[in-house]
């Protein structure tokens, strides 16, 4: 029985990478969902390349606002391919 070579799974992450048309709909998706007092935010990320098309990604962020002494806290990241119309949650 000859030996099949499967490609490696290159992905490193922890969460499953999933279709999407606009970043708008997943901002407004976490929106929907987000915790009370938080925020959802979509930067651009100038560091950040998605590997197959080189594309710069679109970070969407929940995360809620400092206090005077705290830091905001970050619930959650996703990155956002506008290329390959692929988002991915990273946190
Ligand atoms: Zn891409």
């Amino acid at each position: 029985m000859p030996f099949e070579e499967f490609p490696l799974k290159e992905v490193d992450m922890p969460f499953e990478e999933f279709p999407l048309k606009e970043v708008d709909q997943l901002v407004h998706e976490l929106d929907k969902v987000k915790p009370a007092g938080s925020t959802v935010i979509a930067t651009p990320m100038e560091d950040s390349h998605h590997s197959p098309c080189l594309k710069e990604m679109i970070a969407v962020m929940v995360h809620t606002a400092g206090t005077d002494n705290q830091p905001g806290e970050i619930h959650s990241i996703y990155q956002y391919c506008p290329e390959c119309k692929i988002a991915v949650r990273v946190l």
